[in-house]
């Protein structure tokens, strides 16, 4: 019976282990977003910033330096990736926005 542990296990045991930490990682943050609630353009602040969910319906009037490339999905604080229809917001905490919408906070990504 051996006993003792080759080096060769070793090895593999933290290449495995090592394979699976960015794994958990992702795992972690999807289930983190996935206690978000989508703003409601009702929500107070979202009401007092002039958020909506499609930046083509922003009153102009009202917000004139407004553009209409400027979007949730170009903006700073949105936390999402691109391609993602939603994402966590740093103006809204504990909602997505859609990378559509737009609010008076909006600023150019860099
Ligand atoms: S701060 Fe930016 S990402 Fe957040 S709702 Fe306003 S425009 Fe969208």
């Amino acid at each position: 019976m051996q006993d003792k542990i080759s080096r060769r296990t070793l090895l593999k045991g933290g290449l495995i282990a090592g394979a699976c930490i960015p794994a958990f990682g992702l795992i972690a943050n999807e289930a983190k977003a996935a206690g978000l609630t989508p703003l409601s353009p009702t929500d107070p602040t979202a009401v007092a910033l002039g958020f909506v969910t499609n930046t083509a319906k922003v009153d102009d009037k009202k917000y004139p330096t407004h553009k209409p490339s400027q979007r949730c999905g170009t903006c700073a604080q949105y936390l999402g990736k691109p391609g993602q229809a939603r994402g966590g917001c740093n103006i809204f905490a504990g909602h997505t926005v859609p990378d559509t919408g737009w609010c008076s906070a909006w600023a150019q990504k860099p």
